[in-house]
């Protein structure tokens, strides 16, 4: 992060201090309503701020609780300001229950209790896994990046897999549940 001058730092103080829950609530209905957004868009994931879009979005919405003040000092800010400004307005909106907090893998593994670093999102479906039933891959473009996909997405092949079994356990009880699948 760059260094803000203290001028810098009153204007953002300044525009911090409009962010009102009235003024939030009304950027957070433009962003849905633009598509930047919906309720299951995560903090982090979050990657359209500063975008035309997103300054149309702040222009409305302040406009719409009638303070273009909190749009002009956005409008006169540098791109290190605004970039600065943007990840505020972000938080607020978290901290206001406008928008999930983190991302999608940090809350799975929160509230599953897992460690973030044993999980992953498959690079096909998007459907989050532990790490050691998904396929590692070497990444095409990137040596030093891997991709995990996950056994669905690889063709994993559940008659096979349900032969495999049968072969393995003779019991009846197997016997009884695979074979009304075949
Ligand atoms: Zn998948």
């Amino acid at each position: 992060m760059f260094e803000l001058d203290p001028n810098s730092l009153q204007k953002i103080e300044k525009a911090k201090s409009m962010l009102t829950l009235k003024l939030l609530k009304r950027i957070q209905e433009n962003l849905i309503k633009m598509n930047y957004i919906s309720l299951d868009s995560f903090q982090y994931d979050f990657i359209n701020s500063g975008t035309a879009g997103w300054v149309m979005c702040l222009f409305q919405a302040s406009k719409e609780v009638d303070n273009m003040e909190f749009y002009d000092i956005y409008d006169s800010f540098g791109w290190i300001e605004s970039d600065n400004f943007d990840s505020i307005i972000e938080d607020e909106l978290v901290k206001n229950k406008l928008l999930l907090k983190g991302d999608k893998l940090e809350m799975i593994a929160r509230e599953l209790g897992l460690d973030k670093n044993d999980i992953e999102e498959c690079a096909v479906c998007s459907k989050v896994y532990p790490k050691e039933f998904m396929h590692k891959e070497k990444c095409e473009y990137d040596d030093e990046y891997f991709n995990y996909v996950c056994k669905h997405c690889k063709g994993f092949d559940y008659m096979e897999w349900y032969r495999g079994l049968l072969e393995k356990e003779k019991s009846y009880q197997v016997w009884k549940y695979v074979s009304a699948t075949l």
